[in-house]
């Protein structure tokens, strides 16, 4: 990829320091202190797999920054999970939390496994092993998890009946978030985060910034990633009258130039496992799948994904990021350069903490939001967290606000809107820092 870094811990400082640039008056140490993750746990324990054999697991549970309120973010389970990928990714919860103003911190965590290889009783026990490990960490006002990749319902199911049973006679129905109705979790939580990606588009879109695309209808969509994001994505879209052309996990790509069945690609999925071999579709791969002629281009799958290798090759009119970091800084420059619009992860997939931020309120008052109340009030912060970003954005295209390079102390180019968002964030936990007296 052209040497750019993939280092995400050095991802996330350069995206802090070209916000920064931005940002006249923060504190050198304050700066060091927002960039550091406030507590780091690591556990390795072993679990007894189906076949009788003893498998010691890695979890990470990060908590960056509490200053708004307790720690908030998904619990990941994949291979390639560790302590860099899972403290870039609380610091990015920190800012989101921060954007779209709920009153929670950031967190993240994870365990280091392969969920295609491990039956259900033996992600139960790790899933149950974890979270009595990270008792001490979690907690309904400290640190509240939820679902993220290869993670879901069940998993937050089985979270919470363990915290239950080690913490009895509380409501302790707010400790994570993403649960399963019955046991109350939110209607809409399940497809918040790609719900919300349509709302912030269709709000985008209204600006009229991309002259040709005034609203979703007509437009023709791809989207990397079929699951809990991807999925929902793709047929709220679809039904805005959006043509999905090309839909992928990480078997490959399925691609139909008249627009894909969804509903036939979702049988096929939930019968092979796999979207390759739709009928009616060709394939292709998922870097081949990126370089698609479309309107809208929606990352749900995994990091790094559009990079200084691929990104000159990006035909899409806008970029939606519903996955966290798909885009690296070089590529965003790139992106940037070609007037290909970002709509950037802390706004784009802010729709599913968002949500969770409305279970945790219903736990605490023991209520259940009806569909309607729970996407009406999404679909009002997620518009209002566009039109914040969009307006700080126009300050700077007009030259009301100028960007300095701390070094040189020569200006610098207008800002995207990632790093508008950012900018808005850090300024917000910054300011509260300060007046919460936390910093000496
Ligand atoms: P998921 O596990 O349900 O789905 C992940 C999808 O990515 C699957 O379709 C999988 O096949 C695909 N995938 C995996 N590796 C791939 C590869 N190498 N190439 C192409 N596709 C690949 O996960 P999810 O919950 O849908 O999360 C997707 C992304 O959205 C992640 O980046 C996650 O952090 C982000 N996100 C999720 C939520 C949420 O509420 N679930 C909220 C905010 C952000």
């Amino acid at each position: 990829m052209n040497n750019e870094t993939l280092d995400p811990i050095l991802i996330s400082e350069i995206q802090f320091d070209k916000a920064n640039s931005y940002i006249s008056h923060l504190q050198r140490g304050l700066v060091e202190f927002l960039k550091q993750p406030k507590r780091i746990n690591i556990v390795n324990f072993p679990i007894e797999l189906d076949d009788g054999s003893v498998k010691t697991f890695r979890g990470y549970r990060i908590i960056h920054n509490r200053v708004f309120g307790p720690g908030k973010g998904g619990i990941r389970y994949h291979p390639d999970v560790n302590e860099a990928e899972v403290e870039s990714l609380a610091k990015l919860m920190t800012w989101k939390c921060a954007l779209v103003n709920i009153p929670f911190g950031g967190a993240k965590g994870g365990v280091s496994c392969n969920t295609k290889e491990l039956s259900t009783n033996e992600l139960r026990k790790i899933t149950r092993r974890f979270t009595s490990e990270m008792f001490d960490v979690i907690g309904p006002y400290t640190d509240i998890p939820a679902p993220d990749m290869y993670t879901n319902e069940q998993t937050m199911a089985w979270i919470y009946d363990t915290y239950e049973v080690l913490n009895p006679g509380e409501n302790n129905r707010p400790i994570v978030t993403g649960k399963p109705i019955d046991l109350g979790g939110s209607y809409g939580r399940r497809d918040a985060t790609g719900q919300g990606c349509l709302f912030v588009t269709e709000r985008f879109l209204s600006k009229r910034l991309i002259k040709e695309i005034a609203e979703i209808a007509g437009t023709r969509v791809v989207i990397q990633g079929f699951g809990n994001v991807g999925r929902v994505a793709a047929n709220a879209f679809c039904r805005q009258g959006a043509k999905i052309i090309a839909l992928s996990d990480s078997s490959g790509c399925i691609y139909n130039d008249e627009g894909l069945n969804l509903d036939a690609v979702a049988s096929f999925k939930d019968e092979h496992g796999v979207l390759v071999g739709m009928p009616g579709t060709l394939t292709m791969t998922n870097e081949e799948m990126l370089e698609l002629e479309c309107d809208i281009l929606i990352p749900a799958a995994i990091s790094n994904q559009i990079h200084a290798g691929n990104a000159k090759n990006i035909k899409a009119k806008l970029i939606v990021e519903a996955a966290n970091n798909p885009t690296t800084p070089v590529a965003d420059s790139i992106l940037n350069e070609k007037g290909i619009y970002v709509l950037p992860d802390i706004i784009s997939n802010a729709g599913g903490v968002t949500v969770s931020y409305y279970e945790w309120v219903q736990n605490q008052a023991n209520e259940q939001w009806d569909i309607d109340t729970v996407n009406s009030k999404l679909k009002k912060k997620m518009y209002d967290c566009v039109d914040v970003v969009f307006k700080r954005w126009q300050s700077f295209v007009v030259g009301e606000e100028r960007g300095v390079d701390k070094k040189t102390g020569e200006q610098i180019e207008c800002p995207d809107f990632r790093t508008v968002a950012l900018i808005t964030a850090i300024e917000r936990v910054a300011n509260a820092t300060l007046t919460r007296g936390i910093w000496p």
